[in-house]
């Protein structure tokens, strides 16, 4: 019998099947290839690397788990494993892959007419056309259900009016899948970026997800045609099953995170001497790595037990609050873990580690906070809804 791989030691590859396989390691090739050396650059200069988007559509990346239109039609574990690789390299990249991909393409695919998949999916999946996901608003975040924007029929057009906070994407997007309050209920909208009265601004200053542009979008009497909205769903399910699918794929991609900040450790501490021996010689040492490789396989295991779930249609939403809360935070841990190990090299963008912890500070608040799904869990376990 082989010795566990100490990158891999619960042998998970084993138990992929080969296209997945094959997937995880063409991400792989590509995120080594065309991000790690640049991604503490772009991560400096706030910059999301744009010419990296066609490459994103040529390998099928964008809206993969999506049937039809020009989308790969993947597993869902196929698309967790792409967005492990992806994080592993920076969560920004694995953002905009999300965000284009299951808030973006998902709502059209799954509510919108045939003339707004055909229109809008091919373009998406090729990356000719980006996408963004407006839910969140200056003062509402948790609760999206309050949210201020609306739209009202004025003849046979609709009117919107408000402002969505906190978009990925935003600033990149020729369209926006924009959720408004009607007299009906919550819908979802289809504004391009040209409409008039709308305008994506640039949120600056972020120390976090800083490689991702993000972006506030105001809505000013913006007067869009009867058929721009999605028609196939009303209330507040829409946007929810959406950040479901989003939330998926971050339980995997967290784990990407956090597994290349234990690598970057575990090479730091074989080479880094201190008293005349490798770090990773110190007992002290040892245990944080064991810790970290203790977690983060732990959430490689629950990510493919989830994904192996979805693929069988019986993974419920509360599950996927399971994965998120669990992962997101052995990834963090990890990271800062990992930080201390590398010590004063630690906070240099040199390394992979302190770009990760901070990205994953953002990661631990989007798609429902720690404290959400911790309260969606307990609302699971008790039948008390604690959140209201
Ligand atoms: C980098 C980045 C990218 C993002 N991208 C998008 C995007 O593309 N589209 C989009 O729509 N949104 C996006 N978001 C927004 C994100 O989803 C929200 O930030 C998140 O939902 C939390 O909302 P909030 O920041 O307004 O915090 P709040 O809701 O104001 O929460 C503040 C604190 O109160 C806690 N809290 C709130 N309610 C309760 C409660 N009932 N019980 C206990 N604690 C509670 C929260 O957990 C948190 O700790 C993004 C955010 C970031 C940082």
């Amino acid at each position: 019998m082989s010795k566990p791989d100490p990158r891999d030691l619960l042998g998970i590859r084993d138990q992929l099947g080969d296209e997945e396989r094959e997937i995880a390691d063409t991400v792989r090739n590509f995120v080594h290839k065309e991000v790690v050396e640049h991604a503490g650059e772009w991560f400096e200069d706030a910059r999301f690397p744009e010419h990296l988007i066609p490459k994103l559509g040529e390998l099928g990346l964008l809206g993969m788990h999506l049937e039809g239109y020009g989308c790969a039609g993947t597993s869902a574990v196929a698309y967790g494993l792409a967005c492990l690789e992806l994080e592993a390299g920076d969560s920004g990249l694995r953002s905009f892959v999300s965000v284009q991909g299951s808030l973006a393409m998902f709502p059209i695919w799954r509510y919108g007419s045939e003339e707004q998949k055909e229109r809008w999916l091919p373009a998406m999946a090729r990356g000719d056309a980006i996408g963004c996901f407006g839910l969140t608003e200056p003062d509402r975040g948790s609760d999206p259900g309050d949210m201020r924007t609306t739209a009202r029929r004025d003849g046979s057009d609709w009117v919107l009016n408000g402002s969505k906070m906190w978009i990925t994407n935003g600033t990149l997007a020729d369209i926006a899948v924009v959720w408004a309050r009607t007299d009906e209920g919550v819908r979802g909208f289809l504004v391009p970026r040209d409409t008039p009265g709308f305008a994506a601004r640039e949120i600056k200053h972020k120390l976090s997800l800083r490689m991702s542009a993000t972006a506030e979008l105001v809505l000013d009497d913006v007067r869009l045609p009867e058929d721009a909205v999605l028609p196939g769903v009303t209330g507040l399910r829409g946007p929810l099953s959406c950040l479901a699918e989003a939330r998926y794929g971050i339980l995997w991609g967290a784990i990407g995170a956090g597994r290349a900040c234990f690598e970057s450790a575990l090479d730091y501490a074989g080479s880094r001497e201190q008293f005349g021996k490798p770090i990773g010689g110190f007992q002290l040492t040892q245990q944080k790595l064991v810790e970290m490789a203790l977690e983060l396989n732990k959430g490689l295991l629950l990510a493919l037990h989830l994904g192996r779930r979805k693929d069988a249609g019986t993974l419920p939403p509360e599950l996927v609050s399971f994965g998120k809360l669990s992962n997101v935070r052995a990834a963090i841990d990890a990271a800062r873990t990992a930080r201390t190990i590398l010590a004063a090299n630690g906070i240099s963008l040199e390394y992979p580690v302190i770009r990760h912890a901070n990205n994953l500070e953002s990661v631990l608040t989007y798609e429902g906070t720690e404290e959400i799904h911790t309260l969606v869990l307990g609302q699971l376990l008790t039948g008390q809804a604690a959140y209201r």
